[in-house]
């Protein structure tokens, strides 16, 4: 049984041109059935969400796909398993998805990815949460953005305490077995009270 009760997964709308990715998405799926975690996602069925949703439906978890009215059309998004809450627009999609998991993991993916990655890093910065946030590098795919951060660091635009904010590697497993060993130890930008954020509680599994 894992730490976390629902794990927000960001991951691409495309699979890759190489199977390492759909096997990191499969393998990231295993992973939560195997600690009984459930899934939050951007809801549809189309590249490595697709894959990673199915896997945690097939397991027997719970999956809540947050999608924007805009891509709910099959076309776009495909079809979605388990539960599925259509939004107005990605803003909300995002705060739906934020307030309703308790750990955040990106696999690879594209801008939309990265966005909401950086997005998830950033609000922990701030101090709006203080979930961990997991990088999966598969195959060196993230290798660049890390050192970005370290160059963000390095020129003194990144507190070295936030760059610790990052968590990353290279499987599954090892991910969140880190993530459910992380400490927070950043200064926050404001306290988490100051920003009025409406946590669902619901979702927190007891020590
Ligand atoms: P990307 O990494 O650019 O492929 O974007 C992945 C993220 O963008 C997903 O988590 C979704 O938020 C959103 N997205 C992009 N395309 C789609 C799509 N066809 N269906 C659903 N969500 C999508």
């Amino acid at each position: 049984m894992g730490k976390f009760k629902r794990v927000c997964v960001f991951c691409g709308s495309n699979s890759g041109h190489r199977k390492i990715f759909s096997d990191a998405a499969l393998q990231l799926g295993t992973q939560l059935v195997e600690r009984k975690m459930d899934l939050v996602y951007g809801g549809g069925s189309v590249g490595l969400m697709g894959l990673v949703s199915q896997t945690v439906y097939d397991g027997g978890c719970h999956v809540l796909g947050v999608i924007p009215t805009a891509l709910v059309p099959l076309e776009i998004s495909g079809n979605s398993v388990g539960e599925v809450l259509i939004v107005s627009d990605m803003h909300e999609r995002k705060a739906e998805m934020a307030r309703r998991a308790d750990a955040f993991i990106a696999l690879p993916g594209g801008y939309g990815t990265m966005e909401e990655l950086l997005e998830m890093i950033t609000w922990s910065q701030l101090g709006i949460h203080d979930k961990p946030v997991g990088l999966l590098n598969i195959d060196g795919y993230y290798d660049c953005l890390l050192r970005l951060f370290d160059k963000g660091v390095e020129e003194g635009f990144i507190n070295l305490s936030a760059r610790n904010i990052v968590i990353s590697a290279k499987t599954a497993q090892e991910l969140i077995q880190r993530m459910e060993e992380y400490i927070p130890l950043h200064n926050e930008v404001a306290p988490t009270q100051s920003w009025n954020v409406e946590e669902n509680h619901a979702n927190q599994k007891s020590a």
